[in-house]
């Protein structure tokens, strides 16, 4: 992937410093988030995301049993 190569771009202007998930903020590398909200936020998103990760899960089977049938029917 091209992601590393910006990643070291970034890297050599900036110094070492890492991006805060939840606004952005830039902060040090050892930490997570920038701050205890954005912490409460981020574990919120999680929260929501695990849900929509499930949903996703079945769908994405859902469709790969269709495409099975499918592939059966018209082959
Ligand atoms: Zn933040």
């Amino acid at each position: 992937m091209s992601q590393s190569s910006w990643k070291d771009q970034i890297k050599k202007q900036w110094g070492p410093h890492k991006h805060c998930p939840i606004c952005g903020k830039a902060m040090a590398p050892s930490k997570t988030f920038c701050s205890q909200t954005c912490k409460d936020n981020y574990l919120n998103k999680e929260k929501k995301q695990k849900r929509m990760g499930r949903i996703q899960l079945i769908f994405l089977f859902s469709m790969m049993i269709v495409m099975f049938f499918l592939l059966f029917v018209f082959s």
